[in-house]
């Protein structure tokens, strides 16, 4: 069997001790198998990361930059290959595979702008023959902790930011599917990177725990779900670390009476069941405005779910594939048999969903949940998978309300015709990152991503400036250089510089 070992600087020893399997969610096979590692392995990694560190913290950015740019340009040579392997262990359809490397790879071009990104600040005569000036520098070794359902995009989100900025970087991919991980890791030593610069390790809560209280690794960025996003926050906190921690969410697309209803539909359809509704920015609920836009959205979704193709990640028509694991699966079903249970209406069902020809595939079916109320359990929780669910509100203050009383504030869109409608909505609404007839609005690269409430723990965003802030802290310079003899001012008094 395939077997992923962790990539550290010096190479890895055959995979010992315990391991984890690595399903292929099409077909229910176990494909491979992937280590798990503690405290040593850890050891081992952070050794190299601290003996190449200090130079790559002192080679100048431009030199950093150019690492980047062969790094993009080798990933975009073998994005096929990445993008087929990362689908045969995610269960996302290839075509969305792509998507995934390429949003990864728009923070890597960022990265690449690192020289005039890092330029500091310089204030000349700050005081009599005195200047000022800011600068930020790397803070040593960084960590990143991530989830199963964008091995590529968001390990890049972390190194790519990390490393341009002059860190060494430990990557602890989700046990689901290390493989893509493991493969960016190599192409990064081949595009020029020292050995020791990106390392990957693979584990699970051992790991994890041994990179929170690790002395020697001063920030974590974490991505995952939101009980232990507050776990990671919480412990990498008491050990003194700078850490991001982003966690669930749960989305609303809120439908304005004014919206075109078969832009919505066709938005609404990608949204919430692409890559089977496994991102963190899908469109797990929609809120119409008013009984009348309720019944006319409802009536048009029937038929655009039912119209969704459900195959294996190969499958070049498929708009979706399986759920990453069984247990998965079941859970997203326990998830419809509570709605149920609570009182809403089941409109499409996919319990028991099986694909002919592949019957052990973890294949969940498109499902549809009207009459969904705020007190339900199946709303209140992140169900992650292709499960929609309708919450119909009364008007537009009840829609607002919704997203912004709810636990997570990820995402959250608005579909609208009305200018005045959806600036009032963007500016009051209680979510970190809003669309305007926009279903999936991840801000691009060089803006920054993050979700507030139980979305994100921490105070600072990923990529763009404040990925770069995040990664580096700042250093503020106050000189004088006198030439002789002294100003006559009382050295015992707090300087000032009028
Ligand atoms: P997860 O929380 O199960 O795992 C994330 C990481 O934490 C993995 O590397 C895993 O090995 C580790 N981990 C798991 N259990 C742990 C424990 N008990 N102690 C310490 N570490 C542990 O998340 P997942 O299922 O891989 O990913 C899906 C979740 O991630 C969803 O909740 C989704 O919304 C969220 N997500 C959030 C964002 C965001 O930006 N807010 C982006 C993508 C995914």
């Amino acid at each position: 069997m395939r077997q992923i070992n962790h990539f550290l600087a010096g190479g890895a020893a055959p995979v010992t001790g315990r391991t984890h399997k690595i399903w292929n969610p099409s077909t229910g096979e176990v494909q491979a198998e992937v280590a798990l590692g503690g405290a040593d392995v850890l050891q081992q990694a952070v050794d190299a990361a601290m003996k190449i560190q200090p130079e790559w913290a002192t080679t100048n950015p431009q030199r950093r930059a150019r690492v980047m740019f062969e790094f993009k340009r080798l990933v975009e040579a073998n994005k096929q290959a990445l993008a087929e392997l990362l689908s045969s262990e995610h269960g996302k359809v290839v075509d969305d595979a792509h998507g995934d490397i390429q949003r990864g790879l728009e923070v890597i071009e960022f990265a690449c702008g690192i020289p005039q990104a890092l330029k500091g600040e310089y204030t000349q005569g700050a005081g009599p023959g005195i200047d000022v000036y800011s600068m930020r520098q790397p803070l040593g070794i960084g960590a990143g902790i991530t989830p199963f359902n964008f091995p590529a995009m968001i390990p890049m989100w972390m190194f790519g930011m990390a490393i341009a900025a002059g860190n060494a970087f430990i990557l602890k991919p989700s046990e689901r599917d290390p493989s893509v991980p493991v493969r960016l890791a190599e192409l990064f030593l081949e595009a020029g990177a020292p050995e020791g610069l990106l390392q990957v390790v693979h584990g699970d809560k051992e790991m994890v725990d041994a990179i929170l209280d690790h002395p020697d690794i001063p920030a974590i960025s974490f991505v995952g779900s939101s009980d232990i996003a507050h776990y990671i926050y919480s412990r990498g906190a008491e050990n003194s670390k700078r850490v991001q921690a982003f966690g669930g969410a749960k989305n609303h697309g809120v439908v304005m009476p004014d919206a075109d209803l078969d832009q919505v539909v066709n938005d609404l359809a990608g949204a919430a069941f692409g890559s089977a509704g496994e991102r963190c920015m899908a469109l797990p609920v929609v809120v119409p405005v008013g009984e009348d836009t309720a019944e006319r959205l409802k009536a048009k979704l029937i038929p655009a779910i039912h119209a969704l193709r459900v195959g294996v990640s190969t499958d070049k028509d498929a708009h979706y594939g399986p759920v990453v694991t069984p247990e998965h699966k079941a859970r997203v079903e326990a998830w419809i048999d509570t709605a149920e249970k609570e009182g809403a209406e089941i409109v499409i069902d996919g319990r028991g969903f099986s694909l002919q020809g592949h019957e052990q595939g973890f294949f969940v079916g498109p499902t549809l949940i009207d009459r969904v109320t705020p007190e339900m359990d199946s709303y209140h929780n992140e169900i992650f998978g292709p499960v929609l669910q309708i919450v119909r509100a009364r008007d537009f203050e009840e829609a607002l309300s919704l997203p912004s009383k709810h636990q997570y504030g990820n995402g959250v869109a608005i579909f609208t015709r009305n200018g005045h409608a959806a600036r009032e909505f963007a500016s009051r609404v209680n979510v970190g990152m809003v669309g305007i007839n926009v279903p999936i609005p991840v801000p691009v690269s060089y803006h920054s991503f993050g979700g507030w409430k139980r979305s994100g723990f921490g105070d600072i965003d990923q990529y763009g400036m404040e990925g770069l802030r995040f990664w580096t802290k700042g250093k503020k310079v106050t000189q004088r250089w006198p030439d002789g003899g002294g100003d006559g001012s009382n050295a015992f008094v707090i300087p000032t510089m009028g």
